[in-house]
């Protein structure tokens, strides 16, 4: 069992002898304070407290954290008031011990509304003073330490928790040592069967591994000897949790996973760093594309390290780390190692870095327009991949992982977004969906008065653009819903011969009342958005302007809407059937999402069409100028060059190649699956023609999901 002299003595190594005594006053003060209270496990209250200013001064975390972690549960549990701490031990031990409790207090499995309103509590006491998190983390390990004493529905709820909200705030904060802890123990919890199976299966492989292990890290230490680099080397293991991951995530067994070999290398400084890598690759064929420089750009987290994979003996791949003293020390600890590496003239970069994004939350709780918008962009910052990115002048931005131009320019500004019809990468011309990588240099072209466009809210990544567009489509989308609505009422009408500007004002206001709406404008979005049938308000019209009788059964089939392309956000479609101009469609509002287009032997509509509420025929405006998606299968024969050669078909005939992607059938026949941007049929059938003419190709059958 633990004990406050054993704490102490250990504390010796970087603490004063007065700090020291604070820390065990701290100690005594709660164990009184707790005194008679047990935990789950049966030990006295205090063993708790302790074990958690351990965890920290294992960090090397500081005097006020270290009595901040005796006293944390004192507030809460006990009768001590607040006011007494103050006395005894100050205020800001105080605000600290305040501050956990309140984190304590939150509880993250309730409703999204509750939850976020949570985050944005934790978020502010993070601004506040960090170490509040650093001790709350700690509090929480050592509970899932002891999660076993928990009875369990209690330990799945609490596992679940700490996977999805601690273990990614330790790894935003760059707490490794924290977070892979967090994850296998939280791991064993939800999954104990699987975690023992892959806890047996790394041991067995560690004995079949330890002969190439030693070979590799000998050769490793040889060759930077005789360099004359000082370097410790030492072999890595991946933790439970991210092997269970990545067989889940990237479908590889586990031998697969185990194949790699890891490495780090740490040196005296970031010029050692540079100059081992260049032994390394001379050593060892690196594989190309697989060398980052996290020490020139250091992760979002303050991560720094370079990272290689090279190729060893047999082909066995090989990923190695080189980095610093303090560099590992940052790796592991994060933000608590600026306790580490205290430097009161600059802060640590990651110390910097972690302060922005805790700024960025505050930001972003003030731009967000309710508590779930805004935890959805806190889930979105918790998973940091980076991306570097060069605007024209050569500054860098920083973005998510997978972000396209349109992430980009909405980073930039959110007039530059909104306004942005074009891009270039690397200075080529490149669609807005894009997806960018490290190092790439992007510039936004805007127009003005141009304005964004619903389909980027299928590829756009952060937050910022996302709240931005829906803002933007909300406002637009009102108009548009209207005008829709007044067109298909019209066509509606149009069945009983009636005019909708002709309508008297008197059978409006009538129909706003009966259905107890404020004007007439909400009831024709409520058509646009396809909430309300236009034939049943047509139908409601036509009695009070024809009179009762004249009814509802005498309709003329002359009522047909045609569309032009241009409607916007309320219109849409199918995806199933991808109808192009020249094909027969029928228009299907569906109930908050507007018109969704089919092709009129679409299988989907087929059970549909009896509802003439919510069905309604449609032609194709002949003006009409938008590329429209068309899938093309091709059987083809095997050909050396055959994929170019049938882009260049597609382009020859004017199509817009949109994604082209091969299925071998076998040695002799594949199947090619071309997306193309068609202007019709038409268009379509000179594509095709061209397509035919390559020998290779043996049938084409376009996509569509017809009865
Ligand atoms: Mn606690």
């Amino acid at each position: 069992m633990p004990t406050i002299d054993a704490l102490a003595e250990r504390l010796s190594s970087y603490l004063e002898p007065e700090q020291i005594n604070q820390v065990c006053r701290a100690y005594h003060y709660a164990e009184q304070a707790h005194e008679g209270q047990y935990r789950r496990s049966g030990d006295p209250y205090i063993i708790h407290p302790l074990a958690v200013a351990n965890i920290l001064s294992q960090m090397h975390m500081d005097p006020q954290s270290l009595m901040a972690a005796m006293l944390h549960d004192v507030i809460e549990d006990t009768a001590v008031p607040k006011d007494a701490l103050v006395q005894q031990f100050g205020d800001t031990v105080t605000e600290l011990v305040d501050g956990v409790s309140k984190l304590t207090h939150i509880k993250f499995e309730s409703q999204e509304e509750k939850q976020a309103g949570n985050f944005q509590k934790m978020a502010m006491a993070m601004a506040r003073d960090i170490r509040v998190i650093l001790v709350k983390l700690a509090d929480r390990l050592h509970n899932m330490r002891t999660l076993d004493a928990m009875p369990p529905d209690k330990k799945r709820r609490i596992a679940r928790e700490t996977l999805e909200i601690y273990a990614p705030i330790a790894n935003r904060l760059g707490i490794s040592n924290i977070r892979i802890e967090l994850e296998d123990l939280c791991f064993n919890a939800k999954h104990p069967m699987r975690s023992k199976m892959i806890q047996k299966a790394v041991k067995a492989a560690r004995g079949n591994r330890s002969e190439l292990v030693d070979k590799i890290s000998d050769s490793v230490k040889k060759r930077l000897k005789e360099e004359g680099l000082k370097a410790r080397v030492m072999g890595r293991e991946k933790h439970l949790y991210s092997i269970y991951r990545k067989m889940k995530e990237q479908k590889k067994s586990f031998n697969q996973i185990m194949d790699v070999y890891g490495f780090r290398i740490i040196v005296d400084n970031a010029d050692s760093s540079y100059r081992a890598l260049g032994f390394i690759h001379n050593l060892y064929k690196p594989v190309p594309g697989r060398f980052k420089d996290y020490i020139a750009i250091p992760k979002a987290n303050g991560y720094q390290s370079l990272h290689t994979t090279v190729v060893g003996v047999g082909g066995v791949h090989i990923e190695i780390q080189i980095r610093t003293e303090e560099m590992e020390a940052m790796a592991h600890n994060g933000i608590a190692a600026h306790w580490l590496y205290k430097d009161e003239e600059d802060e640590s970069i990651g110390n910097q870095r972690a302060r922005k994004w805790i700024q960025g939350l505050l930001e972003l709780q003030q731009r967000a327009g309710n508590p779930q918008e805004f935890i959805e962009s806190v889930k979105l910052d918790l998973f940091p991949d980076d991306t570097y990115l060069f605007t024209p002048k050569g500054r860098i931005v920083e973005m998510p992982k997978e972000s396209t131009p349109v992430d980009f320019a909405y980073s930039v500004h959110s007039d530059v977004g909104n306004t942005c019809v074009g891009c270039r990468v690397d200075q080529q011309l490149a669609p807005l969906s894009t997806k960018l990588y490290s190092g790439q240099t992007v510039e936004i072209i805007t127009a003005p008065g141009a304005s964004p466009n619903p389909s980027w809210l299928n590829f756009v990544v952060t937050s910022k653009a996302r709240s931005n567009i829906r803002h933007y489509l909300k406002n637009q989308k009102h108009d548009q819903s209207i005008s829709l609505g007044k067109r298909l009422l019209g066509g509606a009408l149009s069945m009983f011969q009636l005019d909708l500007n002709e309508i008297e004002i008197n059978h409006l206001e009538h129909l706003v009342k009966e259905f107890g709406a404020i004007d007439f404008d909400i009831i024709l979005e409520e058509i646009g958005l396809g909430t309300r049938s236009p034939q049943a308000i047509a139908r409601r019209i036509a009695m009070f302007a024809l009179g009762e009788d004249n009814g509802v059964s005498s309709v003329t089939s002359e009522g047909v809407f045609s569309i032009s392309g241009k409607e916007g956000g309320v219109m849409s479609y199918a995806k199933c059937c991808s109808p192009i101009p020249g094909d027969d469609i029928v228009g299907f509002s569906s109930a908050g999402r507007g018109l969704i287009v089919h092709t009129s032997n679409c299988k989907n509509m087929q059970d549909m069409l009896d509802q003439t509420d919510k069905c309604l025929p449609l032609i194709w405006d002949d003006n009409i100028r938008e590329d429209f998606s068309v899938t093309l299968r091709l059987w083809v024969g095997s050909g050396r060059g055959l994929v170019a050669q049938l882009a260049a078909l597609v382009s020859e005939a004017d199509g817009n190649l949109e994604q082209i992607s091969v299925d071998d059938k076998d040695a002799t026949l594949s199947v090619v699956s071309l997306r193309i941007g068609v202007q019709g049929r038409k268009h379509l059938a000179d594509v095709m023609r061209k397509l035919k003419k390559n020998k290779a190709v043996n049938k084409i059958t376009r996509q569509k999901n017809a009865v």
